[in-house]
């Protein structure tokens, strides 16, 4: 019995059928993907800073921008390029040669070139059909290829797309060298069970070497279909410090990497003490604060206050935590509240070493959870009225659209 381990670990049950690659390569899109979240903005200089800090953690693969989009997005990239980070800077570009020409002329090595497959895309947005489709995938990886680029094809909307176009893209693709086969779930679609099957499909019919996913998480299952890829030896999967991104945003980089590290036992590369740090660096340069209850890098994740769980960590962590919290590069907190019980109190007054009787602390008891109950929740809504403001439509009001419109002297009609 004495070596009996403390707790069960059911993930040794399924380790047979999980095939994660031994070198993954964490490709992170805070600054394509997350900057493309409602009302958020980085200036080239704050790029690096992330970008600096992500390559740090130990990011091997970093998007910085796509080119084309603007001047400021081009020396965004130039600058992360010129860095000498450790990580790969990437520029993504559609299958158009402006494009294509663009990421060239940034500098960066790695290039990402992206095209949508599924026909609602093709119909709706491209207005394209699919032979044109492929002739400009092929055109823009040929471009690519010949400038010495590492290039990255990437389909939108994947896992809503004709699997047939979708094979038939990918290998005329590869047939013009392209190295890395992005896989993405656009709007957030797939469950882990049919990403599962979608996956082995497509490695059936594509045989990908190098792949990645890219998971959005409009059900909130964009964590748990990246474990799923990974687990099908996807070799690269896309995530976003914070889950930032459009919509409900994508994987989240700490959930995911943890997800390995500590439910798998696989290493990734990161340094996860770093993790805590990365986050609040991107929550506030980002502007996009984190739910308290956020996992692993929210304010709660490592915060006791009930009774029974404070008496449970306190004897033993692994009660009520599935992992230390300096692995992520925090400390535990006990919080004093109206679920307070004995056993916190008791060690709450250890910090100054007092030790009161039984009786004086079951008065003390009394009074802090009536102090708790008491406590004012006019701070909280004049926080939330401010904080609803400002996030329920980010970006420019109303107002000040009009302004611009009316400065420039152009006729309105108000109705
Ligand atoms: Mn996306």
């Amino acid at each position: 019995m004495a070596d009996a381990p403390l707790v069960e670990d059911y993930h040794r049950a399924t380790a047979q059928e999980r095939h994660v690659v031994e070198h993954l390569e964490i490709w992170d899109e805070t600054l394509r993907d997350g900057e493309q979240m409602p009302g958020v903005h980085f200036s080239p200089e704050e790029k690096l800073r992330i970008a600096e800090a992500l390559s740090d953690a130990g990011v091997g693969l970093l998007n910085a921008g796509i080119p084309v989009v603007s001047e400021e997005e081009t020396r965004a990239v130039k600058l992360l390029v010129d860095a000498g980070l450790r990580a790969k800077v990437l520029a993504a570009g559609r299958t158009v040669p402006g494009d294509v020409d663009a990421i060239i002329r940034s500098g960066a090595k790695h290039a990402a070139i992206f095209v949508a497959a599924s026909d609602v895309h093709l119909r709706y947005k491209l207005k394209m059909t699919r032979e044109a489709v492929l002739d400009a995938s092929v055109r823009a990886v040929r471009q690519a290829k010949a400038a010495g680029l590492h290039v990255a094809f990437v389909t939108e909307d994947t896992t809503r797309a004709p699997f047939d176009f979708v094979e038939r893209l990918y290998a005329a693709v590869v047939e013009e060298g392209a190295d890395r086969l992005v896989i993405a779930d656009t709007v957030g679609v797939m469950t882990p069970l049919t990403f599962r099957w979608f996956l082995r499909e497509f490695a059936r019919r594509v045989h990908p070497r190098d792949w990645s996913v890219h998971c959005h998480n409009d059900f909130g299952l964009a964590v748990a279909n990246t474990l799923t890829a990974l687990e099908e030896g996807v070799t690269s999967p896309q995530v976003c410090v914070n889950g930032l991104g459009e919509r409900a945003g994508n994987a989240s980089l700490e959930e995911v990497v943890m997800g390995l590290e500590v439910l798998y036992g696989v290493r990734t590369g990161i340094a996860t003490e770093k993790l805590y740090g990365l986050s609040r660096l991107v929550e506030e340069i980002a502007g996009v604060p984190l739910p308290p209850n956020k996992a692993l890098v929210g304010y709660n994740s490592f915060s006791h206050e009930a009774g029974i769980h404070t008496h449970g960590i306190l004897q033993h962590t692994l009660t009520y935590e599935p992992l230390q919290p300096g692995m992520v590069g925090r400390e535990r907190q006990m919080i004093l509240g109206k679920h307070t019980g004995k056993a916190a109190l008791v060690e709450k007054l250890k910090e100054r070493k007092a030790n009161p009787s039984d009786e004086l602390l079951g008065q003390l008891l009394r009074r802090l959870k009536r102090a708790s109950e008491n406590h004012g929740k006019e701070e909280l809504q004049r926080f939330l009225e401010q904080y609803r403001r400002i996030y329920a439509r980010p970006g420019i009001s109303d107002e000040e659209f009009w302004r611009l419109v009316d400065d420039l002297g152009i006729r309105t009609e108000r109705s």
